[in-house]
Parts: C-alpha cells; sequence; structure tokens
C-alpha cells in the first residue's frame, strides 16, 4: 500500500475524529457549567427525539393497516375470480333422498319423493329420476327415515 495514500487517508478520517472529540469534550464542560438548565433541556429533547420515533411507529403502523386493507380486499377479489373460473363441481352422491336409477345404472337424487309400502311391507320411497324421468324406488333406511310417514324406523320390519 503506497504510503502518501494511506497518510492522506489517515489524515483525512483522524481530522474530524479529532475535531468531534473536541467539541465534545466542549460539550461536557458547558454541560457542567450549566447543571441546572440541563435535566430540564436534555429532557426535552429526549422527549422530542422520543415523539419523532413514536410518529415514525405510527407512521409504519397506518402503512401496514393500509397495505393489509388492500391484501385483504385484494384476497377477496381473487378469490371471487378463482371461484368464477373453477369448473363445477361433478355432481356427487345426491345430497337429499337418493335411489338407484335402473335406466342410468347410477345413484340419482328422487325427485317429489313420497313415501309408499312395497307388496312384501317394506317402507319404501318412490320418485322420478331428475335426468332420465324414470320411476326410482329406495328402501334404503337412512333415506327413507329422512322422510316422514316413512316407516322403516322399526328394527322389526327388516
Ligand atoms: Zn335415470
Amino acid at each position: 500500500m503506497p504510503a502518501s495514500v494511506s497518510g492522506r487517508t489517515v489524515r483525512s478520517v483522524a481530522a474530524p475524529i479529532r475535531r468531534e472529540e473536541a467539541r465534545v469534550a466542549e460539550g461536557k464542560n458547558n454541560r457542567r457549567a450549566s447543571d441546572a438548565a440541563r435535566p430540564a433541556k436534555e429532557t426535552g429533547r429526549q422527549l422530542r427525539r422520543l415523539e419523532r420515533r413514536l410518529a415514525a411507529v405510527r407512521d409504519t403502523e397506518a402503512r401496514r393497516e393500509r397495505q393489509l386493507e388492500k391484501a385483504r380486499r385484494r384476497g377477496v377479489a381473487l378469490e371471487a375470480t378463482i371461484a368464477a373460473l373453477r369448473p363445477a363441481p361433478e355432481p356427487g352422491p345426491p345430497v337429499g333422498p337418493a335411489a338407484y336409477c335402473l335406466r342410468e345404472k347410477r345413484r340419482v337424487a328422487i325427485v317429489d319423493p313420497e313415501p309408499i309400502v312395497l307388496r312384501n311391507g317394506r317402507a319404501a320411497l318412490a320418485g322420478t329420476c331428475p335426468s332420465c324421468g324414470a320411476r326410482v324406488v329406495t328402501t334404503a333406511r337412512a333415506t327413507v327415515g329422512a322422510v316422514p310417514d316413512g316407516r322403516s324406523g322399526d328394527p322389526a320390519e327388516s
């Protein structure tokens, strides 16, 4: 490392430090001289510093709240967009009374279900298939029992 460069560097850095040290020493002396005025002055300065810090914190708080609000709105909008784009779910198992459609060979929801009693005495639920219109009948106890007047609740029957 060239001595001239390092010498200049040291000098240029050292000079301000020396000036700062001198100022600090002077300040100490000044403060010592006016000891009575010092607490109020210090407190005032500290107060202003803390108030500035509080203002900064409040500022950050407000900014974060705005960000959070924005993010929430964006989330709601995205949910709506996704819901609109998402294909309708495959028709799953029917929610209401269901029966097996013999024509289509699959379970369907019963349209206009009505409780009936089969020739063998079992309670059943009869209605119409919603897609092909065939008459559908179910004797599933849970389904039949779900409709008033269905008589399948009685274990002696099965
Ligand atoms: Zn059908």
